[in-house]
């Protein structure tokens, strides 16, 4: 099944490696800086509130609301063309931060902003686990 996925794949770098770690074992995670608190998605160096460089990662919930979304008609790479038309959404966790992934199957006709959400993983390969979103 792994073999099949050529779709892009995130790199995974020093500042995104906890958040990799966690998704792979289907937690959703954010940035927490451990001098202020901030919670904070995506990953940064540096916390964006103080510029505290001691961060680490946390588990969140995972659920959320939904803020927006779009539906993608056309593959801009040759992998995504046999999902068109495919979903992404804006969730906000309950936990804090905004988060985009894809929203797993067809939108709802009753969709509106401040649907409940929660996170699905979609393990693609053996280390890469996506975030994507379901109605709660
Ligand atoms: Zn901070």
């Amino acid at each position: 099944m792994f073999n099949s996925y050529d779709k892009p794949l995130p790199i995974i770098d020093e500042d995104s490696k906890g958040y990799w770690e966690h998704a792979r074992a289907h937690r959703l995670s954010v940035q927490v800086c451990k001098a202020c608190g901030h919670r904070h998605f995506p990953p940064t160096p540096v916390c964006p509130a103080c510029l505290s460089n001691t961060q680490s990662w946390e588990p969140v919930s995972g659920r959320g609301t939904l803020v927006s979304w779009v539906t993608f008609h056309r593959a801009y790479w040759t992998a995504f063309r046999d999902d068109l038309p495919y979903h992404v959404c804006l969730v906000q966790l309950e936990d804090g931060p905004l988060v985009v992934g894809n929203f797993v199957g067809a939108i709802p006709e009753n969709a509106a902003m401040g649907m409940p959400m929660k996170v699905q993983f979609d393990d693609v390969t053996p280390d890469i686990s996506l975030a994507k979103f379901v109605p709660a």
